[in-house]
């Protein structure tokens, strides 16, 4: 099978993979726990916080284990308005745009019901929000912008420089972004950014590990309650092998950036100047200056072809594709990040993400592009095909 949803998930790095191993065999001792094996255990935790804050250019103390990122932006945008009620009766306003990932959305989404106040910037064709609205759209009230990176469905990258820039001329508001589809695929530095969030599994790392950068001088309250790991800001036994394997994950998709960068921009240009051949299909991702390199979105533009219906196709050739966010595809019908960008239903009903990885071939890249061919061919034959 070929596949190609490493946005969804990727496999674990064989070096990562190696370190799993060893610490979950050799290194299982409680963290917490006062005796030798717990505090080697917690010198090793330390010691990989080191090294993640070396790489990504922050104090040590900066760095928060979580669960994954889903944790991480839960985290950072109920623990800031936590924090912000705790101190003060004013009703706090949020800024995020209208194609976060679900777990930034529909979080903002829940704290809607309990009263805070959202604005949900818009995003241009090409799936970026236009840093003049932000500013406009800030408050007397606004304690919080959160934008994401790179989006997980069209590979837009945000402009979180010129955001951060904004942001930090403005006394008393915090800027949370969601780096886990931009982190190790698209260059981005942490200075003007308050809150930062990385995912283990979607950079060769295990599942259920994810980090949170909390600068020194943000304050958010813990969302979950326990012990005094983490600074007590996130409690629970520390996952000491998903620690160990993310720092390894990390200094693997830092270190070896600039190879795997231009092999996926060659990967890139090259499938993507094939399908843009094919009439049948519009390239959703904006072009590679404004995306990242991994993530190929296109939509079939003739009615009555669905995403479920072209994957299934894909999947029956062993392609194995995705649409929008696994989080949200098994819900939704229409992509709410191709609405945002103002494609019809037609387009935002049959998107399908390819992901790229630096280990697909050019010939896989051929026998992506075949199938491509076979799916217009059987689309076109009106063949009778399975409806998952
Ligand atoms: N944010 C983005 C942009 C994502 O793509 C994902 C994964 N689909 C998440 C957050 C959630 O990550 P995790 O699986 O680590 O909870």
């Amino acid at each position: 099978r070929l596949y190609l949803d490493y946005c969804a998930s990727t496999p674990l790095h064989p070096l990562v993979l190696k370190k799993l191993i060893e610490s979950s065999q050799y290194i299982y001792a409680n963290p917490s726990s006062v005796h030798q094996m717990g505090y080697e255990a917690s010198c090793l935790i330390e010691e990989s916080r080191k090294v993640i804050s070396e790489l990504l250019n922050v104090k040590s103390s900066e760095v928060v284990f979580t669960s994954g990122a889903t944790e991480s932006n839960n985290m950072a945008i109920i623990g800031l308005i936590r924090k912000i009620k705790e101190k003060s009766k004013v009703t706090p306003h949020i800024i995020i745009s209208q194609i976060e990932h679900p777990s930034v959305y529909n979080c903002c989404k829940a704290l809607e019901k309990d009263g805070v106040e959202v604005t949900y910037v818009s995003v241009d064709k090409n799936g970026l929000v236009n840093v003049s609205e932000i500013e406009d759209s800030i408050r007397e009230n606004t304690v919080l912008v959160s934008i994401m990176h790179v989006n997980n469905e069209t590979g837009s990258i945000q402009p979180i420089d010129e955001i951060g820039e904004l942001i930090q001329s403005k006394e008393n508001i915090c800027f949370h972004v969601d780096g886990v589809q931009g982190f190790g695929k698209v260059p981005l530095e942490l200075d003007n950014i308050d809150l930062f969030t990385i995912s283990g599994h979607k950079i060769g790392g295990p599942k259920g590990i994810g980090i949170l950068v909390i600068k020194e001088n943000i304050e958010i309250s813990p969302i979950i309650f326990g012990g005094s790991q983490e600074n007590s800001i996130r409690p629970g036994t520390t996952n000491l092998p998903g620690v160990v394997s993310i720092t390894e994950a990390i200094k693997i998709a830092l270190l070896d950036f600039n190879k795997r960068f231009n092999y996926l921009v060659e990967l890139y240009t090259y499938i993507s100047s094939q399908i843009k051949k094919k009439k049948e299909f519009t390239i959703n991702s904006p072009k590679l200056s404004l995306s990242s390199p991994h993530i190929l979105n296109l939509s079939y533009h003739q009615e009555g072809i669905t995403s479920a219906q072209l994957i299934n196709l894909f999947a029956k050739r062993g392609v194995i594709l995705s649409s929008q966010s696994a989080c949200s595809s098994k819900s939704s019908k229409l992509s709410r990040v191709l609405m945002a960008m103002s494609h019809n239903e037609v387009i935002s009903s049959s998107s399908i993400r390819i992901s790229l990885h630096e280990t697909m071939t050019f010939s896989d890249a051929d026998y992506l592009l075949q199938s491509i061919e076979e799916v217009l061919e059987q689309i076109k034959q009106k063949k009778r095909f399975a409806i998952n």
